[in-house]
């Protein structure tokens, strides 16, 4: 769609592209805005630095990267007909065709037109006399927007983690986040892997079956349930494709990470230790995330969480044969589930392969890397590990990295980075006082990162676009966030998330892996159907907690 203004009017620079909203990010949560947007007749324009479609899925091509909530759920549920012809191949479908499925969503839904890749907005401000924003991207250009809708992912913003020397390391380095698009092979290569989080977790097996030597540095241990990945039959994908209406309904309004799973009525204590640990073996062998929703006390009483945690450890323990090592694997710092929870294929048992190596960066840290190989210190004295490639699995600035990266101005000037500089700041992760008219999908305050973002992402979604048609049909033209309202829900995010023991952990959800970031627990732990019908009530009641205004009045207050 070329730039029309159908809502948007007057007052900016005479030859500045004019536009509806602009959408910042082409992954799953933008090009499903640009869909729903352009279905309400507006004018879109979606900015993607990426060279293509699918955020996440175009970025992360490590060995091994995959999705580790169930594909059949991880998917979107707008589109009855594209439910129904996509076919998953595996319970946990790998990045390529994740990504074949985002790009079949782009092109079904003819959403190419409206994306401008291999472009990155810089900055966005807030024209207080025109009520719009100017969006100035890396091309030189500057465009003009009733509307800005970040949609730049939680988990796109690379970390590189700031370790001396690496600049001068003469082998290629790589980050699990920016991977090649070209294959990468390891055969015959000594790899080093740093870090030990999800994406090592799921790459370590792949890199290990194909290095000659690959050493894994772990600072810390974290949990791995197995993923018991398979292919789907036809019948599993029917019984979903059948049931989906009643599913997606579960996932959305009864869950609290919008994973359909039976929902435990009792607590750890409160079975005996053999059910318990029957409870337990059989999650185990199920496989994957729904190994939390065992009991319901899990992520809330320490004593209980101890009698899951212990059960992993003692898995761990069965499944490495060196006892030190598989100690070193035992995480032993954080309650199970307070740091994102991962799933794996093979992780512990690679450990037993005689071409990999576990060093403790705890007590050894890396010093340096030399340009040949990666060199700790510690009680084992200097250290050298020699090695011809690098493998960063150190993760993302999560949550917030993405929007810092972008000048965001909004009333009088203020910079957003400047309002979040002791921790984000929102009114339901939705919106954050003094940026009129600028949404953030999946953003701090919001469940995002601890729920299926899938689920999470239509619900901002759908939101939005619900709010953006409500404005447009009574002539309302500014919408802001209250300060009292944004206030008052940062507390209510923290009180819940103190009533758990997810604050326990140094987790990139408290932004604990980022030296220097301030240590907020971001994501809103009250669940996805709990948090949907919050954001429902607020709209049922003329949006409250948010200001909205027509266009006089909007002028009229931005003049005095
Ligand atoms: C390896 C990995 C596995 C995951 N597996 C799961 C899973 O199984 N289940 C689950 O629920 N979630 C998973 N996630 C989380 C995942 O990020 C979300 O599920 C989802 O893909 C997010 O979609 P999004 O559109 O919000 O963000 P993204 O997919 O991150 O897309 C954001 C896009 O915005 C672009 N962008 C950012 N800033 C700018 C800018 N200034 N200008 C222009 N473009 C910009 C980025 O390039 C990116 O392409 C996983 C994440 C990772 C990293």
């Amino acid at each position: 769609m070329s730039a029309v203004q159908s809502i948007s009017g007057k007052g900016h620079a005479a030859n500045a592209e004019t536009y509806d909203v602009v959408v910042v990010g082409a992954g799953f949560a933008g090009m499903y805005m640009l869909h729903r947007l352009r279905g309400q007749g507006l004018s879109v324009r979606v900015y993607e630095q990426g060279g293509d479609v699918g955020g996440t899925w175009y970025w992360n091509r490590y060995p091994g990267a995959r999705c580790d909530v169930e594909s059949m759920q991880y998917s979107y549920s707008f589109s009855d007909e594209l439910q129904q012809e996509w076919d998953w191949s595996e319970r946990y479908a790998p990045q390529p065709e994740i990504l074949r499925y985002a790009n079949h969503v782009a092109d079904r839904f003819d959403l190419r037109k409206d994306i401008q890749l291999d472009t990155r907005v810089d900055r966005a401000a807030f024209d207080e006399s025109a009520n719009t924003w100017s969006v100035t991207t890396s091309d030189g250009k500057t465009v003009a927007a009733k509307y800005v809708v970040l949609a730049t992912g939680c988990l796109s913003n690379a970390k590189i983690p700031d370790i001396k020397g690496l600049s001068d390391f003469k082998g290629k380095v790589y980050h699990t986040g920016h991977w090649p698009h070209e294959p990468v092979d390891f055969t015959g290569l000594r790899v080093a892997v740093i870090g030990t989080g999800s994406s090592a977790i799921q790459s370590v097996p792949v890199i290990a079956a194909q290095a000659k030597h690959l050493t894994v540095f772990q600072r810390t241990a974290n949990f791995s349930i197995p993923a018991r990945n398979a292919a789907l039959t036809p019948e599993e994908r029917n019984s979903f494709r059948l049931n989906y209406p009643e599913l997606r309904r579960i996932a959305r309004e009864e869950m609290r990470n919008g994973i359909v799973q039976e929902l435990p009525d009792r607590g750890a204590l409160d079975d005996g230790d053999n059910e318990r640990r029957a409870k337990y073996e059989a999650r185990w062998a199920y496989g994957g995330l729904t190994f939390m929703g065992v009991y319901n006390n899990l992520a809330l009483d320490k004593a209980a969480n101890d009698t899951a945690a212990d059960f992993v450890r003692e898995k761990i323990a069965e499944i490495v044969r060196d006892p030190q090592t598989a100690k070193l694997l035992q995480p032993n710092n954080h309650p199970i589930g307070s740091k994102r929870i991962c799933v794996d294929t093979d992780y512990y048992a690679t450990f037993n392969r005689p071409n990999v190596t576990l060093v403790d960066i705890r007590s050894n840290p890396i010093e340096e890397i030399t340009p040949n190989a990666v060199r700790t210190a510690g009680t084992e004295g200097l250290k050298d590990y020699e090695v011809d490639a690098l493998v960063l699995a150190t993760g993302f600035d999560a949550m917030t990295g993405s929007v810092a990266k972008i000048d965001i101005r909004g009333r009088d000037g203020q910079a957003l980075n400047q309002k979040w500089a002791e921790g984000p700041k929102t009114y339901l992760g939705l919106m954050s006082a003094g940026f009129p008219n600028l949404f953030i999908i999946t953003g701090p305050g919001s469940p995002s990162v601890l729920s299926n973002m899938m689920v999470s992402i239509e619900q901002h979604v759908d939101w939005i676009a619900d709010c953006i048609a409500y404005m447009r049909d009574r002539g309302l033209e500014v919408m802001e966030a209250s300060k009292e309202a944004e206030d008052k829900w940062v507390t209510h995010v923290n009180q819940v998330a103190h009533s758990t023991l997810y604050p326990q952990a140094n987790s990139w959800y408290m932004g604990a892996n980022i030296p220097g970031k301030p240590q907020i627990f971001m994501p809103y732990i009250g669940g996805v159907g709990a948090y949907r019908q919050i954001c429902n009530n607020v709209a049922a009641k003329g949006y409250k907690g948010f200001a909205m205004t027509g266009a006089e009045r909007a002028r009229t207050a931005a003049a005095s």
